[in-house]
């Protein structure tokens, strides 16, 4: 991570910012190091010769400066991680292409636990995993352990997976997610155990180290992201478009120690993590920016949250270099953010979390059975499925899409979508929720389909409805699933603060 080994050990970027050290080129080492500045000792003038009433003033802005510097930390928050590389040979998620197992690892996949507590003592708890996709079983479940062992509501906890390509397939009751019918072994079941219990004690960590610290929200711009949906005689390709549209902005909620040293960085980034193909474990260019960004601030934690990146890609792709890159382009763009003006997030916290009934459009068993003879064997095979489902009176109508919104006080408006979001939904969100700082991710809670808007959904294709060949959902959503997304949204953000 070239640029990001500026700092030697010991000397975090904080310190550099507060100009205690210079940064000098060396030659020898080919980097920049860090230098102490010489220490000044300013002389008093004669002149001035300090009363006991200056001195009063003196000591009550000293005093005023120390309580100011203490009431800004009106939090408390604690981080955690824990590496989930797979440690025996498993199925890898994300392409159906894909003819084995995994054979090695490039970068340690990790989950990450960041918990967060305001002044009235309401919690909130982010986890974030080096995965494709988060299993709804796997949120009920952590759901149930943590409220009765630490009494964290429903409401207080989000998942989001980074949809890494080169993680484990993966299950919980049987349920994968997306993607994650096919290819399967009994080891991903045990690896679903692992992983619960894993994110249960990693939450379970963070709560019992929770100390004073400070919020601050920044953002900046990253820009490899590109539109993935070229549109070619009359469909849509998986090409990059650069005419299509992005939501590039980068946002980061910095926590800090009442020091100012940073204990750890959130942050955001819509965009498929699909740099790589291989049959490594690796989080893509998300996990070399987390990466990036701890070797950065040493004992600090960062953690990636995925956006609505459902229809966007790293563009260019297909080696590690370029995975690296991306991760750097977009570790350096939370290094950017923080050189920003902080923007304080102060409490208190208010969360909703509710689920909205999306319909799936009807089938029919004439599309169904035509589509059972296909030489498509995705698309043979799901219809197949899908008319089993019928017979048993099983395919689904609908399905409870969860959506949570949190509120740090004016400082910050959190939305958590589920699925595999397009980036429609944060475009829109940001031109209806304008305001106080906004953060929309996807990939969170429940991550059981491509969730196009009603503009991809119009124009068909892969997010729209071949995605759909994969699953055993029934088939592409109704047309109405933007408006009870968005809806749902503006329900719970108008019950909370001010909005
Ligand atoms: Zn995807």
């Amino acid at each position: 991570m070239g640029m990001l080994q500026i700092i030697p050990p010991g000397v975090t970027l904080d310190k550099v910012n507060h100009a205690k050290y210079f940064l000098i080129f060396d030659a020898k080492a080919r980097g920049f190091t860090s230098r102490p500045k010489p220490a000044k000792t300013p002389a008093i003038p004669q002149r001035w010769r300090p009363s006991p009433m200056k001195l009063f003033v003196l000591v009550l802005c000293a005093l005023t400066f120390t309580l100011h510097a203490t009431e800004k930390t009106d939090w408390k928050a604690a981080a955690t991680k824990a590496v989930i590389t797979p440690k025996e040979p498993m199925w890898m998620a994300g392409y159906s292409s894909r003819n084995k197992p995994a054979e090695g690892t490039a970068l340690d996949l990790y989950a990450k636990a960041l918990a967060l507590e305001d002044s009235h003592g309401r919690r909130m708890v982010f986890i974030t995993l080096d995965l494709i996709g988060v299993p709804r079983p796997l949120r009920a479940h952590l759901e149930k352990r943590l409220g009765e062992a630490y009494h964290l509501p429903p409401e207080s906890l989000l998942l989001n997976a980074s949809h890494t390509h080169c993680g484990p397939e993966y299950r919980v009751d049987g349920k994968g997610g997306i993607f994650a019918e096919f290819n399967y072994n009994a080891v991903a079941d045990a690896y679903g155990i692992f992983l619960e219990d894993t994110l249960f004690k990693l939450v379970g960590d963070a709560l019992s180290q929770l100390s004073p610290a400070q919020l601050t929200y920044h953002h900046a711009r990253c820009g490899f992201s590109m539109n993935r949906r070229l549109p070619v005689d009359g469909t849509y390709n998986n090409s990059p478009n650069p005419e299509g549209p992005v939501d590039q902005d980068v946002p980061v909620l910095r926590v800090s120690a009442p020091d100012g040293t940073i204990r750890a960085v959130l942050f955001g980034y819509a965009c498929h993590n699909t740099t790589l193909a291989f049959y490594q474990w690796c989080g893509d260019y998300a996990g070399f920016a987390q990466a990036g960004v701890e070797a950065a601030h040493p004992g600090a934690i960062a953690l990636f949250v995925q956006g609505c990146g459902g229809d966007q890609n790293p563009y260019p792709r297909h080696t590690i270099e370029l995975a690296q890159m991306h991760g750097q382009s977009l570790a350096t763009a939370v290094e950017s953010a923080l050189t920003a003006t902080a923007q304080p997030v102060n409490g208190p916290l208010e969360e909703k979390l509710a689920d909205v009934e999306l319909d799936f459009a009807p089938v029919s068993r004439v599309d169904l059975d035509e589509q059972a003879k296909s030489t498509n064997k995705w698309m043979a095979t799901h219809a197949k499925v899908v008319l089993t489902q019928l017979d048993q009176g099983k395919a689904l109508t609908h399905y409870a899409y969860p959506v949570q919104v949190l509120r740090f006080g004016d400082g910050l408006t959190f939305v958590g979508l589920a699925g595999e979001t397009v980036v429609d939904y944060s475009l829109r969100l940001k031109r209806e929720l304008a305001g106080p700082p906004l953060w929309i991710a996807g990939y969170c809670n429940d991550v059981m389909a491509y969730i196009p808007s009603k503009r991809v959904l119009g124009e068909g294709g892969y997010e729209a409805r071949d995605s759909m060949y994969f699953s055993t959902l029934p088939g592409p959503w109704a047309r109405t699933l933007e408006e009870r997304i968005i809806g749902e949204v503006h329900t719970l953000a108008s019950g909370l603060g001010s909005h």
